[in-house]
């Protein structure tokens, strides 16, 4: 991909758009593949159903991100034009339902899709337009260093949306995978979520993400700064590679306000060290819908992490036959098998998968 591409995109979306561009560069044979992103074969169901049947009964999808393609600017992550134009809860429930067996999606907290020359406001529109029901969902609209704080006042007075998705790509450095937590998290988002006990989903970056020394100081200074705002670290604090995250816990462990989604986490590990630490009650499963729906997987490997698509597998007729499933189906295993190594309970099971997700946004007295 192109430099300059490479610089607008985050490291769930650029490996998306990075995975997307490989499975793709066979030609146009990408959408008939029975094995590309946004399908769902035989074989996945028949990957997916132990799985499943690890499953508690009703599930809340900490992290989706719904959207239009439109918004999302030029040019549109390659991920997001191979699945639908008009991304809403339908299509969310449509296809994640094939990954987690029919009937458990009860409900969900829904993002914008952030992109750096994309439309924010018209992304953040969408967004509550697709909370108008009685259903146990709620939004987070995401917010730049450039945002009118005003305008995000006025999103909160909306029940329903319930915090804030900063995003590295809006920070105002050249390398923003570098970026400085205050560089794309201002101190305005913090006081409001403070004031709104609101949510902040917070996607690191840095090599060493959440033991990067600088991350992990703004992290605990900001935390108990503003006590009432929660902080929601995706992808167990970006811990991609596991090492970065199991090294750093022990520092966090005593902030109350700290929570971990395990969206698109592809090994055990880390989630792992977080239950350990923290916890059943602070890890709440996420999808990253549509993340969810590409192939591959993300590994540890030597001193950082990557991502394994259909084109990376070893081809040598040597080597064992393997077919990469869905992302989606990879970060469930991988959070079913931390469950089952530690022996957790079925009520531990119900707080990941439901109970923490209510509490952490007051939708019922759990
Ligand atoms: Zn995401």
């Amino acid at each position: 991909m192109p430099f300059s591409r490479r610089l607008f995109l985050g490291t769930a979306a650029l490996a998306a758009a990075q995975m997307a561009q490989q499975n793709a560069s066979a030609g146009d044979a990408q959408e008939r593949l029975p094995d590309g992103n946004w399908s769902f074969s035989e074989r996945d169901a028949a990957i997916a159903a132990p799985i499943q049947a690890l499953l508690p009964p009703r599930l809340f999808d900490i992290h989706a991100h719904l959207y239009r393609t439109p918004d999302l600017g030029t040019p549109c992550p390659e991920l997001t034009v191979q699945g639908p134009e008009l991304v809403t809860r339908q299509i969310w429930r449509a296809r994640l339902e094939q990954l987690t067996g029919p009937g458990r999606l009860a409900g969900g907290l829904f993002l914008p899709y952030p992109v750096k020359h994309g439309d924010v406001e018209a992304g953040n529109a969408f967004l509550a337009s697709e909370l108008k029901d009685e259903a146990p969902v709620r939004g987070l609209i995401v917010v730049t260093p450039q945002y009118p704080r005003e305008q995000a006042e006025g999103y909160l007075r909306n029940p329903r949306i319930v915090g804030f998705k900063p995003y590295h790509v809006f920070a105002s450095v050249p390398q923003t995978f570098d970026a400085a937590l205050e560089e794309y998290l201002p101190e305005w988002v913090w006081e409001m979520a403070h004031a709104h006990r609101a949510v902040i989903l917070l996607h690191l970056v840095r090599a060493a993400a959440l033991s990067d020394p600088d991350n992990q100081r703004a992290i605990r200074t900001r935390c108990a700064k503003y006590p009432r705002a929660k902080l929601l670290l995706a992808h167990a604090g970006r811990g991609f590679h596991a090492p970065n995250t199991i090294r750093a816990l022990p520092a966090l462990k005593d902030l109350d306000n700290v929570y971990f989604d395990s969206a698109a986490v592809c090994e055990p590990d880390a989630l792992m060290a977080i239950l350990k630490t923290f916890g059943a009650r602070r890890l709440l499963w996420g999808s990253d819908f549509p993340v969810s729906q590409q192939r591959g997987k993300c590994v540890t490997v030597g001193d950082a992490f990557s991502w394994i698509c259909p084109r990376r597998i070893d081809v040598d007729p040597a080597a064992p036959a393997c077919h990469p499933t869905l992302v989606g189906i990879e970060s469930l295993r991988a959070l079913g098998l931390a469950t089952q190594l530690l022996d957790l309970t079925p009520r531990d099971l119900e707080d990941i998968y439901w109970n923490n997700a209510q509490r952490l946004l007051g939708i019922e007295s759990a």
